[in-house]
């Protein structure tokens, strides 16, 4: 397992729009069944077409918090909660590698 402590962009995280993180989560075959219930659809929560992320902060250092995309089963509510500067930082990566390509 490995520790990180990572600063983030809170600007290129909460301007990543719906369609970003729709094909982020399809690259990664994110949607595997619900755990709870076993359904396979997911919602996005999205405002003006931008996604819609949560933060929390820390325990430990209120200052300071994690921000994160939560992913809601839409049959049962359950919601997973992914790592927003992971995707972030995957997005962008995998879009500077299709414009090299292009
Ligand atoms: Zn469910």
């Amino acid at each position: 397992m490995a520790t990180e402590t990572r600063s983030i962009d809170l600007e290129q995280i909460t301007n990543l729009t719906f369609d970003q993180v729709n094909k982020y989560l399809t690259r990664f075959d994110a949607e595997h069944p619900c755990e709870a219930c076993g359904h396979s659809e997911w919602l996005i929560d999205e405002v003006d077409g931008k996604a819609l992320f949560v933060s929390s902060p820390l325990a430990h250092n209120p200052d300071q918090g994690m921000v994160f995309l939560p992913l809601t089963c839409e049959k049962c509510g359950n919601t997973r909660f992914l790592n927003a500067a992971v995707i972030a930082m995957d997005i962008a990566k995998n879009e500077a590698n299709n414009v090299k390509a292009e």
